[in-house]
C-alpha cells in the first residue's frame, strides 16, 4: 500500500504544481501588457495596509512619449468609497486602473495607497491587495468551482458556493450539468461575457481584497443581466475602497465621487447630480445613453408586435 501512496501523493503534488503554474500563467498574461523596466525598488517594503486610502497626484503618463494620455491628474478615493471614472474611448480610463496596479510607472506626480507610494513597495504586496475585475475574464480549463475558488486556494466549497450566490451565478451554476464540476474555457462550455464577469465577481468575493478596481465590459448586456451584475458589484464593493472604471453610466449613479477624463485632463468632476446641474459633457452623455436606451425599448415593442 505504502508504494502506491507514495507515487499517489507524488502525482497528487504535480497535479497542485501544475494548477499553480496555469494560475500563474494567468498572471503572467496580465504582465504580458506591462512595461518590463516596472521592477521592485532595492528597499522595497510590504505595502501596509490601513484601509485602502488611494490619491493620485499630478499625475503624469504616456506610453509613447510622443503621445501624453495623462496630463497631470488629481483625485482621491477615501478609505471604503467608490469613485468612477467615465469619459470618451480612448480618454485613459483604463491606464488609470493599470497605474494603479503598476503594470506601468508615471513619469510625474505620485500614486499612494495609505500614504506609501505604489512604486516603494513590493508589487507581490501590491497586487495581494487590489482586486481586479477585469474587462474580460479568461477562464481556465477547469471546473467553474475551481475558477472561483483560484482566489482564494484554500477556500471550502461552501464558501465557494457563498461567493458564487453573493456574485448571483450560483443559480446559473446549479443549471449546469455538472454543477460546480461542470468544465469551463476553451475546451469546455463557453460562458458569455456577463457570466465569465459574475465569476470574476465571485472570485474577487473570495480573495477580499481591500482595494477594488471595477474595469467595466463595453459590451452591451441586456438589462436583466446588468442588473444582475449590478447588485454583485455593489455587494462586493460595499467597504472598499473600490475605482470603477465606467462605459455604462447606469453603473455610477451611486458612486462618492465621479471623474469625467477627457483629453488627458478632468474636465468635470461631482456627484451624479452635481454634474446633471452642470449640464457639460456628463449630462450630454447621459441624455445620450437615456435616449440609445429608450430606442432600444422601442424597437424591441416594434419587434414584438410584428
Ligand atoms: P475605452 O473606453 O475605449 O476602453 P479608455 O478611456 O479606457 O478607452 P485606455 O485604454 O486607457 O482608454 O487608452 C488610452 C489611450 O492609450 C488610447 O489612445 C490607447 O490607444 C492608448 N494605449 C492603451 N494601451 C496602450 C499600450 N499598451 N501602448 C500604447 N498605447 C496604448
Amino acid at each position: 500500500l505504502m508504494q502506491l501512496a507514495l507515487p499517489l501523493g507524488v502525482i497528487g503534488f504535480v497535479y497542485s504544481e501544475v494548477r499553480q503554474g496555469l494560475a500563474n500563467l494567468e498572471h503572467m498574461f496580465d504582465l504580458l501588457d506591462m512595461d518590463p523596466e516596472v521592477v521592485d525598488a532595492a528597499d522595497a517594503r510590504p505595502l501596509a495596509i490601513d484601509r485602502g486610502a488611494i490619491s493620485f497626484r499630478d499625475v503624469q503618463f504616456a506610453y509613447d512619449p510622443a503621445r501624453p494620455i495623462l496630463k497631470g491628474i488629481s483625485f482621491d478615493i477615501p478609505a471604503g468609497h467608490t469613485v468612477a471614472v467615465v469619459g470618451p474611448s480612448g480618454a485613459g480610463k483604463s491606464t488609470l486602473s493599470r497605474l494603479l496596479y503598476r503594470f506601468y510607472d508615471i513619469q510625474d506626480g505620485a500614486i499612494t495607497i495609505d500614504g506609501q507610494d505604489v512604486r516603494s513597495v513590493t508589487q507581490t504586496s501590491l497586487r495581494a491587495a487590489i482586486g481586479m475585475v477585469p474587462q474580460d475574464t479568461v477562464l481556465f480549463n477547469d471546473t467553474i468551482g475551481y475558477n472561483i475558488r483560484y482566489g482564494r486556494i484554500d477556500a471550502s466549497q461552501a464558501e465557494v458556493e457563498q461567493a458564487a450566490q453573493i456574485a448571483q451565478v450560483d443559480q446559473f451554476i446549479k443549471t449546469l450539468p455538472d454543477g460546480y464540476k461542470s468544465m469551463v474555457g476553451e475546451r469546455g462550455l463557453k460562458l458569455s461575457g456577463g457570466e465569465k464577469q459574475r465569476v470574476a465577481i465571485a472570485r474577487t468575493i473570495l480573495k477580499a481584497p481591500p482595494i477594488l478596481i471595477l474595469d467595466e465590459a463595453t459590451s452591451a448586456l441586456d438589462t436583466r443581466t446588468e442588473q444582475d451584475i449590478q447588485a454583485a458589484l455593489d455587494e462586493v464593493s460595499k467597504n472598499r475602497t473600490t475605482l470603477v472604471i465606467a462605459h455604462r453610466l447606469s453603473t455610477v449613479i451611486h458612486a462618492d465621487e465621479i471623474i469625467v477624463l477627457k483629453g488627458g485632463t478632468i474636465a468635470e468632476r461631482g456627484t451624479h447630480s452635481d454634474l446633471l446641474a452642470q449640464n457639460g459633457l456628463y449630462a450630454s452623455m447621459w441624455n445620450r445613453q437615456l435616449e440609445a436606451a429608450r430606442a432600444e425599448e422601442q424597437l424591441k415593442e416594434v419587434r414584438a408586435r410584428a
